[in-house]
């Protein structure tokens, strides 16, 4: 296997570096606040103008038509240049490669290139009350109505669904479990939103109620009673791939080298140790889009990812807490978020079943 990278590869980091340099906001207030939310936005179009917020999308819809590669590429000039979290993630790490894939000609022209420029957020409406880890079991519904469909249910746990302008989710329009879910896309306008403070005391959150919420037929992604299976490849992009890249913990880990400098030599070392987990979690990465461009799924192997990833998160946060002790600040936000990543997008005792069953095809 080919390691270097390509001319055009080094010429598209230069060129992004050399962009970031320029343009690279300071820190932004929170995103899960109005104000941090606006100016998140805000960032999002300049990254837009720039081409620059989904370089792997197809041109028409506001990308550049690069590779997995240099997407992996621009995030780790994206994070290492001190970029804030992106207030887009769910549509464009999520919704949006479902409906590349599975959406109609006239969804991907209207919704791809507005989402790419943040002119609308979505958030994920996929967790409810008695349904999380056990998602088929949820209980929301739609039910045909003239023109589209009338949503009715609740949903819980939707990261900025407390200002996001859209939503997306899987709702029953027939049958048990997993059989006759669809999936829906619907406007935020007519939703009751309860935002629901995460532990800095912030709105991340947000419960929703439907109650009759008209969504017309166009926003239906996929063929009704398919909702499932698009939403498991949308499950695939986000613990496999897309919703947390390398770059982001390689550049973390950074940090904590950095930090642990002149540190106790067990603690440095420890540093160094993150340092090399997050290398080898680049290097899976590169292999795993390498696969993907050539033509193979990620299927239940993206567990793997979400497992280590996240751990490796924790890991780093709380050793950065260990060498700072209480003068940790600029690690505390961090710390917190951190202490999320075993249980969103699927938590990990779920993720060790799935890897013990499909990858390793341990008996039940
Ligand atoms: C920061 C954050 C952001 C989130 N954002 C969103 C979002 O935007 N949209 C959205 O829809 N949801 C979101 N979620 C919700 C998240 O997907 C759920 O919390 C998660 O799927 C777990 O579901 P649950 O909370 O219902 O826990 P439960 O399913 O009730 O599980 C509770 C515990 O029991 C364990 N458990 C359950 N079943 C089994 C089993 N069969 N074997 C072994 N252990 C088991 C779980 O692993 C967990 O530790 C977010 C969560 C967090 C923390």
């Amino acid at each position: 296997m080919d390691l270097d990278y390509s001319t055009a590869e080094l010429a598209f980091r230069a060129e992004v570096r050399d962009w970031l340099g320029g343009h690279a906001p300071p820190p932004l207030p929170p995103m899960d606040t109005a104000d941090g939310f606006a100016a998140h936005r805000a960032w999002e179009a300049e990254l837009a103008g720039a081409r620059l917020s989904v370089v792997s999308w197809p041109e028409e819809y506001g990308g550049r038509g690069a590779s997995l590669i240099d997407w992996l590429i621009f995030e780790e000039e994206y994070w290492a240049a001190g970029c804030p979290a992106r207030v887009t993630q769910n549509g464009i790490f999520l919704l949006g490669p479902s409906l590349l894939r599975h959406g109609t000609p006239e969804q991907r022209e209207h919704w791809l290139p507005r989402m790419a420029r943040g002119d609308d957020v979505w958030a994920q409406a996929w967790s409810e009350p008695e349904a999380g880890s056990d998602l088929a079991a949820l209980t929301s519904r739609a039910e045909p109505c003239e023109g589209g469909w009338r949503l009715y249910g609740h949903k819980t746990w939707s990261s900025r669904a407390a200002f996001a302008t859209h939503g997306f989710g899987l709702f029953r329009t027939s049958g048990a479990r997993h059989r006759g879910l669809t999936y829906f896309m619907f406007p935020m306008t007519d939703v009751a939103v309860r935002p629901i403070a995460q532990l800095d005391g912030l709105p991340g959150f947000a419960e929703l109620r439907f109650d009759g919420v008209f969504t017309p037929e166009s926003m239906v992604l996929g063929e009704v009673g398919q909702g499932w299976r698009i939403a498991m490849a949308t499950t695939s992009s986000e613990r496999g791939l897309t919703l947390r890249s390398p770059g982001r913990f390689l550049a973390t880990a950074d940090r904590l080298v950095e930090l642990a400098g002149d540190a106790d030599p067990v603690l440095a070392d420890r540093a160094a140790r993150c340092r090399v987990e997050a290398e080898a979690y680049q290097l899976h990465t590169f292999g795993t889009a390498r696969r993907i461009m050539a033509g193979e799924e990620i299927g239940s192997a993206a567990s793997l990812g979400k497992i280590f990833w996240s751990e490796l998160d924790l890991r780093m946060h709380a050793l950065a807490l260990e060498l700072l002790g209480d003068r940790a600040e600029d690690w505390l936000d961090g710390f917190l978020f951190s202490l999320a990543g075993p249980i969103y997008a699927g938590t990990n005792e779920i993720q060790r079943s799935i890897v013990a069953e499909r990858v390793l095809g341990l008996p039940r």
